[in-house]
C-alpha cells in the first residue's frame, strides 16, 4: 500500500523542530526518526499523518558521551552506533545487549534509540532496558527541558509521556559502575519482536548481589520494571 499525502519539512536544529511543530499544531504531525516503525504503520494505513517532520540529521541529536557517571546518548543515535560503542558496552551493559537483539542489520542501521523510546511499544526491546538501567529520558518543548525516569515515562500502548509539542532529545544512563547487564528475549518466530524480554541490571559485591534491577518488555500493556 501507498501511504497519503503528506507534507514533508526537514529540521536543521531542536528549536526548528519545536517550531515547526507549532507552526503545525492543529495537523496532525509526526517526527520522522529512522522510520522503521512510522512508515510501515503508513504504509498499512494505521498512521496517516497530514505532515511529517524529519530530525534524523540533527546533530544535537546523535552521539554518545560518557560525562562523569551519565552516560548521554543523543535520541537520533542509530542502533549500529551504540553496538559499536565501547563506552555503551561498558555504562551501559544491559542497554547493549538489548540493542543488539534489536531487528536485523538494515532495522539496526537507520533505527534510533530515541525512536524506539518514544514510540514506546511494549514488544520493543530498549523500553526494558532503559527501566533496567534506571535511565532518565530528556524532554524538550517550548517552556524547555524535562528530565523524566524511566519509570514514568511510559504511560501505556504507544503513549510515552511527551507532548505533542516536545521531542525527546536524549538519554540519560547513569554508569553500571562495574555492575553486570544483561538482556534475554523470546522472539516472535514471524516478527522477531519480543513475546517477552527481560533486562537485568546486578550490583555486586565480592560475589553477593547488593541491588538488582529488571525490566520487562511485552506481558503487559507497557514495559514494566521490579
Ligand atoms: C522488520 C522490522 C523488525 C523490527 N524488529 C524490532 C525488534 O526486534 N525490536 C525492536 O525493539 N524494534 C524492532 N523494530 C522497530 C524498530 O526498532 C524501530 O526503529 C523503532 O521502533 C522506532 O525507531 P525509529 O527511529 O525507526 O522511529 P520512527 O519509526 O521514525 O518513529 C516512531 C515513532 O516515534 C516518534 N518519534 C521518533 N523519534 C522521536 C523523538 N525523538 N521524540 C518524540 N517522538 C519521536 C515518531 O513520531 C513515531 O510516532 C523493527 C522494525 C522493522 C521494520
Amino acid at each position: 500500500m501507498y501511504p497519503d499525502e503528506f507534507d514533508y519539512y526537514e529540521a536543521g536544529s531542536v528549536g526548528e523542530a519545536l517550531d515547526l511543530l507549532n507552526e503545525h499544531s492543529g495537523a496532525e504531525a509526526e517526527l520522522l526518526a529512522g522510520g522503521h516503525s512510522l512508515l510501515p504503520a503508513m504504509k498499512t494505513g494505521l498512521s496517516s499523518p497530514d505532515v511529517l517532520i524529519d530530525i534524523s540529521g540533527i546533530d544535537a541529536m546523535q552521539g554518545i558521551e560518557a560525562d562523569g557517571d551519565t552516560l548521554s546518548i543523543g535520541a537520533m543515535t542509530k542502533y549500529s552506533d551504540l553496538t559499536e560503542s565501547d563506552a555503551v558496552a561498558e555504562h551501559a551493559p544491559a542497554l547493549a545487549e538489548a540493542v543488539r537483539q534489536v531487528g536485523d542489520v538494515q532495522v539496526r542501521n537507520r533505527g534510533t534509540i530515541g525512536g524506539n523510546l518514544a514510540h514506546a511499544d511494549p514488544a520493543a526491546d530498549l523500553p526494558g532496558a532503559a527501566l533496567a538501567s534506571d535511565a532518565a529520558l530528556v524532554v524538550e518543548g517550548p517552556d524547555g527541558e524535562r528530565s523524566i525516569p524511566a519509570d514514568d515515562f511510559f504511560f501505556g500502548m504507544y503513549t510515552p509521556d511527551v507532548g505533542p509539542d516536545e521531542l525527546l532529545t536524549r538519554v540519560e544512563v547513569p554508569s553500571a559502575d562495574g555492575g553486570v547487564g544483561a538482556y534475554a528475549k523470546k522472539p516472535s518466530p514471524s516478527s522477531g519482536y519480543a513475546m517477552v524480554g527481560v533486562a537485568a541490571l546486578l550490583d555486586t559485591d565480592g560475589g553477593t548481589v547488593t541491588s538488582a534491577r529488571v525490566g520487562a518488555n511485552a506481558p503487559a500493556t507497557t514495559s514494566t520494571r521490579t
